[in-house]
């Protein structure tokens, strides 16, 4: 028997070429004509990613459980884990805030084995805050995961020096920006600090509260008539306090016992046009900002008098019409609700308003003051203070169109007196001349607003009616998360009672129905409103205290949306909200998602593509064939371990000849790398040096051994 075998065989050898497939179980061979074009996996790349899950389901490297979020205090280390399975070799990088790849260094090391990647940031900074992306990658493909780390550490100082405004002779009220960074924590508590200047050991700071809950403190004890001071802030989280704020200027109280008017005599104004405001007042601290200007607290030079001052920011002609129709209109007002215009100034250079200065604040920030009684009763006093200026307006066919909380004052800081102000998107209705707006503020503008028909004086009855369900309850009934849900919801007229209003009587409830309702026609009129049982209701029958804390909420939101200074800790939020998953992969942004927020940076890219070219290697044989002896007629198994990336292709030869499956001869191939050749009913003839020879793109090996079948 010719025991070389070769010719033999070669009647049903040809090339045998396998490819690894992905596979959990094994598979019988696919052979391949000899010659035929290698079908080596071509190298994927990041684009490939999903292809390569839905192809290789069970094979990518899957973590076991890995941390959303790590949070750690500044100058402690940080230990980002990451556990895997996977077979065969890996490669992996980490990626800070989708653009930084992360290497080791003086404060970060990376230990990786076969099933683990531990990134340690030793020290850690705030600057290592943020997410952080580990991609591993298999044979298979690649997965990710992000690990946010929070770095703990005091709140940076509020943004802003503290405003000053509502000055009497012994009270002011202070209010602030928050810190633009909350130290990875919530801003808890503020510190406020007063500096006199008149004592002699002026220079020291005192604390005046270390536990503000909100970005205002009204100051009312510790001032003196004509006393000098000046303010500063600190923001405190479970880490600490801050730096200080700016301080403010220094600030001059009133002197004592200046007239607090309820309502101005209604004189005629003029507007002057030869001089500047600061010819004739001296202009003091700045009150607010508002839509068109900056309002600042004046004192007439000659007279002394108090007033505030709107300076327009009027730069185009149409800017200038829309100031000059603001005075225009408030010439007209002649009520104790509405704040009284006192003059104006309209030169090349400025426009201005001068009117009556309301030192009270904001009637919902008085509201949440501690010391400050709110009840139903006291509510149905605003009310009813708001729809008699509104009344007013209304017989005057003005429609005010921006009523909101923050445009209902208090007329000093002691009384319950109310005004309202901003009349800068008033707008008068001409008999027979339907007038639509495209302006408002999305919690409190009316459907017909959105959907642009016409307004009428209807249109301030419904937010009149979200001002109620507010001051009753501190929810908003159409808050969305976001402008447009909240548009929806007013379109839809869709709101419903919150628990809050279980207290609540029924005619406080059927007074705000009679006003949210989406039919205009169907609202109550001011002159209705007024009329309405709820009006007659003031005595103090129901004397329940209501809750301040959402109406503290409510404002704090106010303020947020305000400020858009909160970048930073918005970013924060966001990182934290975004959840790490298969979408969140820099494959997104390759397809075109214009997110920015999913975008990955160039070097992140580079590496993760990088990532495959680690894993290439030449075929080895990590368990090579060893030498076979069996008997004629047996079944023989031969097998052998091969590895490398790209997949090797292999090849079973016998002397020289290629061998071929057959029913005598199984070629058969594991994911795990393993070959096996399979000869049955082994005669001399199959005798031979055995070779398996696997190839790829960058080399190739072979083992192997010698079968004798004895006779
Ligand atoms: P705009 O019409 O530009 O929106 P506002 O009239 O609302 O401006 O004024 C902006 C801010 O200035 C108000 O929110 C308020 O804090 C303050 N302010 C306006 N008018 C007065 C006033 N008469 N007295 C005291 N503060 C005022």
């Amino acid at each position: 028997m010719d025991c070389n075998g070769s010719t033999q065989h070669k009647t049903y050898v040809s090339a045998i070429t396998l490819e690894l497939k992905p596979s959990t179980g094994s598979h019988t061979s696919q052979s391949r004509m000899n010659g035929t074009e290698n079908k080596m996996p071509t190298s994927p790349t990041l684009k490939d990613k999903k292809a390569d899950v839905d192809t290789c389901k069970g094979s990518l490297v899957k973590f076991l459980d890995p941390p959303e979020k790590v949070q750690v205090r500044v100058g402690e280390t940080a230990r980002l884990h990451c556990s895997f399975i996977s077979s065969g070799p890996t490669a992996s990088c980490w990626i800070h805030n989708r653009k930084k790849v992360v290497v080791d260094g003086e404060r970060t090391c990376i230990e990786n084995n076969s099933s683990s990647s531990i990134l340690i940031i030793s020290e850690v900074l705030p600057v290592d805050a943020g997410s952080y992306t580990i991609f591993v990658r298999n044979r298979r493909g690649t997965n990710q995961h992000t690990i946010i780390l929070g770095i703990l550490d005091r709140p940076e100082r509020p943004a802003s020096c503290p405003f000053v405004s509502q000055l009497t002779p012994d009270s002011l009220v202070l209010s602030w920006y928050g810190p633009t960074y909350d130290g990875g924590s919530q801003v808890t508590d503020y510190v406020v600090e007063m500096q006199s200047l008149e004592t002699s050991n002026s220079g020291d700071w005192s604390v005046l509260t270390s536990q503000c809950k909100d970005t205002t403190y009204r100051v009312c004890s510790g001032l003196h008539p004509q006393g000098e001071y000046r303010f500063r802030v600190r923001a405190c989280n479970a880490m600490g306090v801050s730096e200080p704020s700016e301080e403010t200027h220094s600030i001059r109280m009133e002197t004592a016992g200046e007239p607090q008017e309820e309502s101005l005599p209604c004189a005629d104004v003029v507007t002057d046009t030869t001089h500047k405001v600061k010819d004739l007042y001296n202009i003091h601290e700045k009150l607010g900002v508002g839509k068109f200007g900056q309002v600042f607290r004046l004192t007439h030079k000659e007279t002394g008098r108090v007033c505030a001052g709107k300076f327009y920011r009027a730069i185009g002609s149409k800017e200038k019409d829309a100031a000059r129709k603001e005075i225009e209109l408030m010439r007209e007002l002649h009520h104790p609700k509405l704040v009284q215009c006192l003059g104006a100034f309209d030169s090349r250079s400025e426009i201005a308003l001068i009117m009556e200065y309301i030192a009270g604040g904001e009637l919902f920030q008085r509201i949440v003051d501690d010391n400050f009684e709110h009840t139903e009763p006291n509510s149905v006093n605003y009310m009813q203070q708001i729809l008699e200026g509104i009344q007013y307006l209304h017989h005057k066919n003005i429609i005010h169109l921006d009523l909101k909380p923050e445009n209902i004052v208090c007329l000093n800081t002691t009384s319950t007196l109310i005004k309202i102000i901003d009349f800068g998107l008033a707008k008068k209705i001409e008999p027979g001349k339907p007038l639509m707006v495209m302006h408002g503020t999305p919690e409190f503008v009316a459907p017909e607003v959105i959907s642009f028909d016409p307004v009428t004086l209807a249109t301030d009855m419904w937010s009149i009616g979200v001002i109620c369900y507010i001051l009753l309850s501190g929810e908003s009934p159409f808050q969305g998360s976001n402008d447009a849900e909240t548009l929806a919801l007013v379109t839809a007229a869709s709101w419903e009672f919150d628990p809050e209003f279980d207290d609540i009587t029924d005619e406080a409830k059927d007074f705000i129905s009679k006003l949210l309702k989406k039919e205009k026609r169907s609202r109550m009129s001011c002159d209705q409103a007024l009329a309405h049982p709820w009006m007659a209701s003031t005595s103090p029958r129901v004397t329940k205290t209501l809750n301040k804390d959402k109406m503290r909420r409510f404002l704090a939101r106010q303020r947020w949306q305000k400020t858009g200074k909160a970048v930073l800790a918005l970013k924060r939020m966001t990182h934290l909200s975004h959840k790490s998953d298969g979408l969140d992969s820099p494959a997104s942004h390759m397809k075109g998602n214009t997110n920015t927020h999913t975008r990955w940076g160039k070097e992140a890219e580079q590496a993760v593509l990088s990532l495959e070219q680690q894993l290439r290697s030449k075929p080895n044989f990590p368990k090579a064939l060893h030498e076979l002896t069996e008997p004629c007629g047996a079944t023989v198994h031969m097998a052998c371990t091969v590895e490398g990336y790209p997949d090797p292709e292999v090849v079973w030869m016998l002397g020289n000849e290629p061998l071929e499956k057959n029913n005598r001869v199984q070629i058969e191939y594991k994911q795990d790398g393993l070959c096996t050749l399979t000869l049955a009913q082994v005669q001399p003839e199959d005798s031979g040096i055995y070779e398996c020879r696997a190839s790829n793109q960058l080399g190739q090996a072979s083992c192997t051994a010698r079968l004798t079948v004895a006779i």
